[in-house]
């Protein structure tokens, strides 16, 4: 795909949005009158007006998913026949790959060459990769008395409400489509409302794909009306979130509150990348961390935003990690060459700036970047930005940025280290640069986080898991560890 930046801001000025809700298989005129806008962050205007579903259009999406799900037409389905919808699904996104890039691109401001190369194709490989799985999972048999045989199989929770953040919209949507849909659940997605697009669009391509109708239903709207909807209602079975810590928390208190539904919770981060004095490759190190913390503006759950560094080696290696931070610069999105994207809305850049004040309020030391960029644009961007002599117990080392911003905090020894990657309420990843093979397990030993790698960071494929301890949240999406949380266990005695 190798359309040039003009070509591809003249698609981005005749593509369809789609700016209303999916349900029971086609696009609906949502009951709610209200709409939200959405605004293209590289310039900051606004391109679409999107219908922001209430409690009604919830309703009716819940139904058409009950129904869908009770029918059996899918929830019974012959895996093999599940397997080849969802691979036809998943081919149809690559067959879809400019259209859909474009749609993230414009509702985010990511690059449009990550989007092309890396989302899309990371969400297509996604729901292919569980939609093998589907026939290759078994039940058990369990060891009792001769007189009884014991089988324990594994059923679909029924109507899963997916409700997924806009840093990843497509990818971040099929890491809950995949295992949801493979065991035969009914889903309604609901999508941030920074970016709606991609996501309504995949519903025409999931009927398409031959997708029974309300299978996937998709609501767009405001977290706090729609998302709450799904939280609070009594016929959703469960909910896979992924987003803030406070929402994560707001969707254990709606479970409380109405049917004690399931709930899987991928929130927010602060990972260390922990750089020990026997790294033994200073130059590899310092490019990851770069690419750890920059990569999509660093709005990333696990963003590198902690570079721990033992003394002996912080100049030098700090050095390095600046001239990644410097020679990266933002640019407009639509632009292949563009590597650094904008920040997804004003609020969120105001919030990052805000985050960069208290840095330097608070004693630290900015070392690259520290400014907002290409402010004539009317769009979103912010500097990569550096910080030394930061404190753990700082705001700006405590608390998620979700931007292009790192803190490097300097520890004495492997030990002080330790405590300073594990002295936060999150546990979602973390990296550790070592020589030593003894500092690397006693490492990945120490530190408390759901991913820990080892002179490498953000490696991953679907057959390992990927979630968080602490604040961070549970339940884990990828692999088949995913699985469980939209199936429920079922023991059957046969007394013979
Ligand atoms: P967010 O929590 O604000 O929103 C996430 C989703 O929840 C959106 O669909 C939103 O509409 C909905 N929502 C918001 N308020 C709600 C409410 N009161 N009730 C019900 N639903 C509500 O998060 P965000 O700003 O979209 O995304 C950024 C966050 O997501 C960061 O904290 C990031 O770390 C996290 N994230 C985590 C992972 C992971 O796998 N752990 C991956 C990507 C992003």
């Amino acid at each position: 795909m190798d359309l040039t930046t003009a070509e591809w801001h003249e698609r981005a000025r005749i593509a369809p949005l789609p700016t209303k809700p999916f349900i029971d298989g086609a696009f609906m005129d949502p009951i709610s009158e209200e709409t939200f806008d959405c605004v293209f962050p590289a310039d900051g205007r606004v391109i679409a007006k999107v219908a922001s579903c209430d409690g009604r259009d919830v309703d009716a999406a819940v139904r058409s998913a009950r129904a869908a799900f009770e029918s059996g037409v899918w929830s019974r389905m012959s895996p093999l026949d599940r397997r080849k919808i969802l691979l036809r699904f998943s081919e149809l996104l690559l067959e879809h790959r400019a259209e859909l890039a474009l749609l993230e691109t414009l509702n985010v401001g990511k690059p449009i060459t990550n989007a092309l190369n890396g989302d899309i194709p990371s969400a297509a490989s996604c729901i292919a990769w569980y939609a093998e799985a589907i026939d290759k999972v078994y039940g058990e048999v369990a060891a009792t008395p001769s007189d009884v045989t014991t089988m324990i199989v594994r059923e679909p929770v029924g109507v899963v409400a997916a409700v997924v953040p806009w840093n990843y919209p497509l990818s971040m949507a099929a890491w809950k489509l995949g295992p949801a849909l493979a065991t035969g659940n009914s889903v309604i997605l609901k999508p941030a409302e920074q970016s709606p697009f991609s996501a309504l669009r995949i519903g025409e391509l999931a009927i398409e794909a031959g997708l029974p109708r309300g299978v996937l239903n998709i609501v767009p709207g405001l977290g706090h009306i729609a998302g709450k909807a799904l939280g609070l209602h009594m016929d959703v079975d469960c909910i896979g979130f992924t987003g803030s810590t406070e929402v994560g928390g707001y969707f254990m208190q709606y479970s409380g509150q109405s049917n004690m539904k399931r709930i899987g919770l991928e929130l927010g981060g602060k990972s260390p990348q922990v750089v020990l004095a026997d790294c033994e490759d200073l130059d590899q190190a310092a490019k990851s961390i770069a690419a750890g913390i920059f990569s999509n503006a660093g709005q990333v759950c696990n963003a590198g935003s902690r570079l721990v560094v033992e003394d002996k080696i912080k100049d030098k290696l700090l050095e390095k990690v600046i001239a990644h931070a410097t020679a990266l610069k933002p640019g407009d999105p639509l632009d292949p060459s563009t590597k650094l994207g904008s920040i997804v809305t004003q609020e969120q850049l105001t919030r990052v700036l805000g985050y960069i004040d208290a840095g330097r309020d608070a004693g630290a030391s900015i070392v690259a970047g520290g400014n907002q960029a290409l402010k004539e644009s009317g769009g979103y961007f912010v500097e990569p930005t550096v910080f030394d002599a930061v404190d753990n117990s700082m705001k700006i080392a405590q608390e998620e940025i979700f931007g292009p911003v790192l803190s490097t905090i300097t520890v004495k020894n492997f030990d002080d280290a330790m405590t300073v990657a594990n002295d936060s309420t999150y546990g979602l990843t973390a990296s550790v640069w070592t020589g030593s093979l003894k500092n690397a397990h006693r490492a990945a030993q120490a530190i408390r986080a759901g991913v820990v790698w080892v002179n490498c960071f953000d490696r991953g494929q679907f057959n390992a898991p990927f979630g968080g301890f602490k604040q961070s949240g549970f339940g884990r999406d990828k692999s088949l560890h995913a699985m469980d949380k939209y199936t429920d266990l079922k023991a059957v005695w046969f007394a013979h």
